[in-house]
């Protein structure tokens, strides 16, 4: 009797975690606010040069890769990327378009900043960013393309953390009806499908 209790407890305990187990978790940080303006233009998320023209980002990681990091297999549901001549040693991050700012989650090397866009033929979507050192925004706030909504971590720092996040994690959402984790939790193509935009494929299209 003992054995089963045990073996019913640790299914129950360290059962995978899947979206649909793990999204009430992220639910709290998530403000329901409507964008006050319409995200007509669109513009690379980082200032120095024309931030229109898609060369004056480096991709370092692109959407799709496979991920063995947190939940091994999981998709890559972002592209990774930096300036490609960065102005200043600390890179800062700007909203891509008009919106507001609708989920401020996790911690440390993973902080994430969630800005809630409606397009002009009215399609709500969201643009997250993640790996954020410091945020300069708050749950809530309108923004522009011009509100610096964070910055990155410099190579030193990123190194404290033992690992490589002197990037920014760029997804471009459909959804955001997993508050936030299915950026670790997605593990085919049709969650991919579901919820994200190809980034490099959105970017061509609006930031022009
Ligand atoms: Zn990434």
């Amino acid at each position: 009797m003992r054995t089963i209790i045990f073996i019913f407890l640790s299914a129950f305990l360290f059962q995978t975690p899947t979206i649909e187990t793990d999204k009430d978790r992220w639910k709290p940080y998530y403000v329901d606010t409507a964008p006050a303006k319409i995200a007509e233009k669109w513009f690379l998320p980082f200032e120095g040069g024309d931030r229109k023209n898609v060369k004056n980002i480096k991709i370092i990681s692109i959407f799709g890769d496979h991920r063995d990091s947190f939940l091994k297999g999981h998709i890559h549901t972002a592209i990774d990327v930096n300036p490609a001549k960065p102005k200043d040693k600390l890179v800062s991050v700007y909203a891509m378009a008009n919106g507001v700012v609708c989920s401020i989650h996790l911690t440390e090397n993973q902080r994430t900043v969630v800005v809630k866009h409606k397009l002009t033929n009215g399609t709500i979507m969201f643009t997250t960013y993640k790996h954020l050192k410091e945020v300069y925004v708050n749950s809530g706030q309108q923004v522009t393309e011009h509100t610096k909504l964070a910055r990155l971590f410099t190579p030193a720092e990123s190194k404290k953390y033992g690992g490589d996040y002197h990037h920014l994690h760029l997804e471009i959402r459909k959804k955001f009806d997993d508050y936030g984790c299915a950026s670790w939790l997605t593990m085919n193509k049709n969650q991919l499908n579901e919820r994200y935009y190809n980034p490099q494929i959105f970017i061509k299209e609006y930031v022009k």
